[in-house]
């Protein structure tokens, strides 16, 4: 390894590597970011539709999105960056009993994690959702301090101030291997050349698993694939994110939910019923008459929107749909920031800076027996409790 020397080597500029190398640098480490793409966000990170809340039912993802809320929300404040942040919320609008009581059993807990959270009646929903159709309404929870980001101004304003601190981003270099010796983390090889380093984290998004079989780590990470759009600006007029976790009736969607971003625009997702597994991002035909069909059913006004593309990317799974954010115990140096699964952009600030005091300080921002849920020696196939998505 003839290259220059960092403290800390991040593998991928995205939606955890790219804030993680901002709060590395900011703590004063060395920081050298390998990214394959050539700007930073280009990985899964462009695929999000920049929905951010913390209102999970897992307390280590409540506690990492708080944090996450947190730097979005003061983002322009602290570094003077517009990152697209809105905060209308997130609404769950409920129809039927059984995820009305799911959703009310989640209440005690996320209260407990400090959530602005309510559950509303029918007439309140109709307030905060304008035009929701209201048959078989019956009310639905609300969290007014969620909202929504640009990803991509978010991943360009975070290379900025890192790289402002000191950090060194290297464009389309793809890490082929890492380097151990005795034991521990000592450098990276690229395509383009080598690097030392005291430590790596891979924060390689739907590759993680392709990163840990360079140092023979089995790192549980499965993609499966998840289509979104976007629309064309119109007037302002829906707040927050809407989640409508009713199965759709065409058989194909567990469930969907949409927003208004900053600009204007409608931004929609659903999750299929039977998921995609694998890393094809081919867009298909089926989902935008899937996705406008129960979009028009839930706020009929919406049906002369103009639509302007539509896009298809992954999810980073883990088996249990929670993040991995630990130390690999067995190569001492080695930490992992990966298995982000469908929230990974609204995690990012979350677990970054989680990684970066575990990195620099040795420990993680958030309680230990919380901590302790996102560990990569834990049970993945240990059944959880009724979780949202
Ligand atoms: C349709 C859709 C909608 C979504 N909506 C939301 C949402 O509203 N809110 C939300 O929170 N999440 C959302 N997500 C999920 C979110 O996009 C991901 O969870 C998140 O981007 C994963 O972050 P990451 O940092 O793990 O991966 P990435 O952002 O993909 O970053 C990993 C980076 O590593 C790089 N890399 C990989 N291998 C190498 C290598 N060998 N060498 C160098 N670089 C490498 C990649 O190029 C990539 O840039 C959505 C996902 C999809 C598909």
């Amino acid at each position: 390894m003839n290259g220059p020397s960092y403290d800390i080597t991040v593998i991928g500029a995205g939606s955890v590597g790219n804030p993680a190398a901002m709060f590395l640098a900011q703590r004063g480490l060395k920081v050298l970011v390998l990214e394959k793409n050539t700007a930073p966000g280009q990985g899964e990170n462009k695929a999000a539709i920049g929905g951010v809340r913390a209102t999970h039912s897992d307390p280590a993802k409540i506690s990492l999105c708080l944090r996450s809320i947190d730097h979005f929300s003061t983002f322009r404040d602290a570094y003077g960056l517009d990152i697209g942040w809105k905060e209308g919320g997130y609404c769950f609008p409920v129809f039927d009993e059984d995820i009305e009581s799911m959703l009310r059993g989640l209440l005690p807990t996320q209260h407990h994690y400090g959530l602005d959270i309510d559950w509303h009646d029918a007439e309140a929903i109709k307030e905060i959702v304008p035009g929701i159709n209201e048959k078989n309404l019956r009310g639905g929870t609300y969290s007014p301090g969620d909202g929504q980001v640009s990803p991509l101004m978010f991943a360009d304003a975070c290379w900025k101030v890192a790289t402002q601190h000191g950090a060194v981003y290297r464009f389309d270099e793809t890490v082929v291997d890492i380097i151990v010796r005795s034991g521990r983390v000592v450098g990276v090889n690229t395509d383009k050349g080598s690097y030392s380093a005291g430590a790596v984290l891979n924060t390689a998004g739907a590759e993680a698993r392709r990163i840990g079989e360079m140092t023979d780590l089995d790192v549980p990470v499965q993609p499966d694939s998840h289509e979104a759009g976007i629309s064309a600006p119109i007037k302002l007029f829906l707040d927050p994110l809407i989640v409508d976790l009713r199965p759709g009736r065409e058989g194909k969607t567990a469930n969907f939910y949409f927003g208004q971003n900053s600009e204007g625009q409608i931004i929609f997702c659903y999750t299929p019923r039977d998921l995609f597994v694998g890393e094809n991002i081919e867009s298909t035909s089926e989902f935008l008459p899937i996705i406008a069909r129960r979009i028009i059913d839930l706020i009929p006004a919406l049906q002369h929107l103009l639509i302007r593309r539509v896009w298809r990317g992954l999810y980073p799974m883990t088996p249990d749909g929670v993040p991995i954010i630990d130390r690999a115990n067995e190569i001492e140096g080695m930490y992992l920031g990966v298995g982000m699964c469908g929230q990974g952009f609204m995690l990012g600030p979350g677990a970054a800076e989680c990684l970066a005091a575990l990195i620099a300080e040795g420990e993680p921002t958030i309680p230990p027996e919380v901590f302790s849920e996102l560990s990569f020696k834990r049970d993945f196939y240990h059944a959880r409790g009724e979780g949202l998505m």
